[in-house]
C-alpha cells in the first residue's frame, strides 16, 4: 500500500530526509548552500472551504464521509509536484487549495458530481495521484461558486481481463503499483513505469499522455489505450469497440491528453502483456552524446530495441558513473547508455544479440551490469533528492521535449545554452529515454542556486528555454502535458486552427466551463 504523500515534498514522508553530508559538501562547492527549510504544515494559508450547502449537495451524491473539508486533506490536494508547486507550498502559500475534496465510488457517482458542478457552477479538478508537473491541478476560481478536487482514489477496480485479446479494463483511480499488483494475479503486466510510478494513476496517465521508462518496449500510455469511458457535462462517453477502426477521426485521442478539461476519464481498456520472466540490464559507454544518438537511432529503428534505452549526456554521465564513495571524482568521459531487456528468455536473447551487434558497430564499450542495476534500484529516488536540495537553497527542476532525429542535436544545443545562460552558475544534465523510428525525447534536469526569488528565477529560465526549444523545432512537451504552465505556447505548437478546434470541443462538451477551468485551453 502506497503511503499518503507528504504535503509539501515528494512521496512517502518516511523516505524524505536531509542531504547526506558528503553530497552537501559537493553541492556547496559547486553552487553554494544555505538552509531554506519549509514552513510547518500548521502555518499553511489555505483558500476557504466550500460553503456548507454545497458540501451537503455533494454529500447527497457520495455520502457525507466522502466530502472532506479539513485542512490536512485539502492541503494534500493543492497543486501538483512541480518545483514551483513545492516552492509555493514550502512558503505556506496554499491559496489554490480546493474548497472540498469529493471522493466518488464509481462512474455513476462521478457523473452525478459532474452534473452537480454544472448545476451549481462549481469548478471541478479531477485529481489522480496529484503528480502533475505542469500546473494541471490548479483551477481558475473567479466567477465560480467554489472549487472541488474530485479525488478518484476509490475507482480502484480491475474491471475485466481479456487474456485472449491481451487487454484489461482498469478504473481511473488505480495507482500504478496497485494496477500492476491486480494484473500480476492474472500473470499480466502493463509495463508503464514513469518516475512517478509509486503515486500516479491510470486516469492521470491517460489524461496527460504519459510515457514510462520502458517506453521503447511497451510504448507510451496513449498507445496502450484501446478504449475509454468518461463522464462529461453532456453525459457518458463510451469509446471501446475494436483494436482499430476507420469510423471517422479517432475520438479517443480527444480525451487522451485532455487533462480533465473535456471530461473525467473513469476507466480505460489497455493492452497488457504476460509478466516478464526474464529481465537483464546492461550498460555501455559511447564516445560522445552525438555518437550515442547515432547508436540509439539505429537500435530504435532495428525493430528489436530493448524495453529500456536510456542515453545520458556527458554531464549526466559524469554524475551517474561517479563512485558514491568519492563523490566528485572525474568519470572516464563519454556517455552512459543503459539497455534493459524484459520478456521471455528467447525474446530477450534475440533482442540482446541484435542490439549488442549494433552498439559494438557504433563503437560502444561494455560496462557490465553495475550501472544498470544501480539505475533500476534507484529509479524512483530522484524526486526525494530534489526535496533535500530545496532544503539547502538549491533550485532543481526538470523539463522535456521531443524532436525528429534530424533536429534533435539542434534542440539539445539550444535548450542547454538557454538553461546555462539563465541559471548560471548551474548544472544542466540531459538524457534520451523515449525513442521512436523518427526521433526521440530529450529530458533535462537543472540545478542552480535559488537566489532571493527562486520562483521568479525559474519562471524566467523556463520561459526562455521553452522559446528556445520551439524555435529549434522541438515540441512543447513530450509527456508532461500542457496544464497551465505550457498553455501560453500551445497556439505556437498547434496553430490558430488547432487551438480553435480544441476550444470548440471544450465548448461543446463543457459549455459552462466547469471542468478544470484554466487548464489546457
Ligand atoms: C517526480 C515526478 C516524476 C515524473 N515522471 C514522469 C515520467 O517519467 N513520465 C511521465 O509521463 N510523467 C511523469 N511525471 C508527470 C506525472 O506523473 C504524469 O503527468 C502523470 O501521468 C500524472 O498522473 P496523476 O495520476 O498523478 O495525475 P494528476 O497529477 O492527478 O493529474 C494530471 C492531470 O490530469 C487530470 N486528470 C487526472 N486524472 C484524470 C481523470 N481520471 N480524468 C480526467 N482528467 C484527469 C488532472 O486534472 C490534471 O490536469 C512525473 C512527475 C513527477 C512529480
Amino acid at each position: 500500500m502506497t503511503r499518503e504523500m507528504h504535503w509539501s515534498r515528494w512521496g512517502d514522508p518516511d523516505r524524505s530526509g536531509p542531504l547526506a553530508p558528503a553530497a552537501r559538501e559537493l553541492v556547496d562547492a559547486f553552487l553554494g548552500t544555505r538552509d531554506t527549510p519549509a514552513l510547518a504544515e500548521a502555518e499553511a494559508r489555505l483558500a476557504p472551504p466550500l460553503p456548507a450547502h454545497l458540501c451537503a449537495t455533494f454529500a447527497g451524491v457520495v455520502g457525507a464521509e466522502q466530502v472532506r473539508v479539513d485542512d490536512a486533506t485539502r492541503l494534500r490536494h493543492t497543486r501538483g509536484k512541480s518545483t514551483p508547486d513545492l516552492l509555493l507550498l514550502r512558503s505556506g502559500d496554499a491559496g489554490d487549495a480546493p474548497g472540498a475534496v469529493v471522493r466518488p465510488a464509481d462512474h455513476d457517482q462521478v457523473q452525478a458530481v459532474v452534473d452537480v458542478c454544472v448545476r451549481e457552477h462549481v469548478a471541478l479538478v479531477p485529481f489522480g495521484g496529484g503528480t502533475s508537473v505542469v500546473g494541471g491541478l490548479v483551477a481558475d476560481r473567479d466567477g465560480f461558486a467554489g472549487v472541488i478536487a474530485l479525488d478518484l482514489a476509490r475507482l480502484d477496480r480491475l474491471v475485466e481481463v481479456d487474456p485472449l485479446s491481451g487487454t484489461a479494463v482498469l478504473e481511473a483511480g488505480l495507482r500504478a503499483p496497485e494496477a500492476e499488483a491486480l494484473l500480476a494475479e492474472h500473470g499480466l503486466s502493463l509495463g508503464h513505469h514513469p518516475q512517478s510510478f509509486e503515486y500516479a494513476t491510470i486516469g492521470g496517465f491517460a489524461a496527460t499522455r504519459s510515457s514510462g521508462q520502458a517506453s521503447a518496449g511497451y510504448g507510451r500510455f496513449d498507445e496502450m489505450v484501446l478504449g475509454l469511458t468518461a463522464a462529461t457535462p453532456r453525459g457518458r462517453l463510451d469509446l471501446d469497440t475494436a483494436p482499430a477502426t476507420a469510423a471517422g477521426p479517432d475520438l479517443r485521442q480527444w480525451l487522451l491528453g485532455s487533462e480533465g478539461a473535456f471530461g473525467v476519464i473513469t476507466s480505460v481498456r489497455v493492452t497488457v502483456h504476460p509478466l516478464p520472466v526474464a529481465v537483464l540490464d546492461e550498460a555501455w559507454r559511447l564516445p560522445s552524446f552525438a555518437a550515442g544518438l547515432d547508436a540509439v537511432r539505429e537500435v530504435a529503428r532495428s525493430g528489436l530495441a530493448p524495453a529500456v534505452l536510456r542515453l545520458s549526456d556527458e554531464t549526466e554521465t559524469a554524475l551517474n558513473l561517479a563512485d558514491p564513495a568519492s563523490v566528485g571524482a572525474q568519470s572516464d568521459g563519454g556517455c552512459l547508455l543503459l539497455t534493459g531487456y524484459e520478456g521471455t528468455a528467447d525474446g530477450l536473447a534475440v533482442r540482446r544479440e541484435a542490439t549488442t551487434a549494433l552498439l559494438r558497430e557504433a563503437g560502444a564499450e561494455a560496462l557490465g551490469p553495475g550501472p544498470g542495476a544501480a539505475w533500476r534500484r534507484g529509479r524512483y529516488d530522484g524526486p526525494y533528492l530534489r526535496d533535500s536540495l530545496l532544503d539547502v537553497g538549491v533550485l532543481v527542476e526538470t523539463l522535456e521535449t521531443a524532436a525528429l532525429w534530424s533536429r534533435l542535436p539542434a534542440v539539445y544545443a539550444a535548450a542547454r545554452a538557454s538553461l546555462g545562460e539563465h541559471l548560471d552558475p548551474g548544472l544542466v544534465l540531459a538524457h534520451v529515454s523515449h525513442v521512436y523510428d523518427n526521433g526521440a525525447s530529450l529530458y533535462f534536469t537543472v540545478a542552480a542556486g535559488q537566489g532571493e526569488d527562486p520562483l521568479g528565477r525559474w519562471r524566467q529560465a523556463k520561459t526562455a528555454v521553452t522559446d528556445a526549444i520551439l524555435e529549434a523545432g522541438g515540441t512543447l512537451t513530450h509527456h508532461h502535458a500542457v496544464g497551465r504552465d505550457h498553455k501560453p505556447w500551445l497556439e505556437r505548437e498547434v496553430g490558430p486552427v488547432g487551438l480553435a478546434m480544441l476550444r470548440a470541443v471544450k465548448a461543446e462538451l463543457d459549455p459552462t466551463g466547469v471542468l478544470n477551468p484554466g487548464v489546457l485551453v
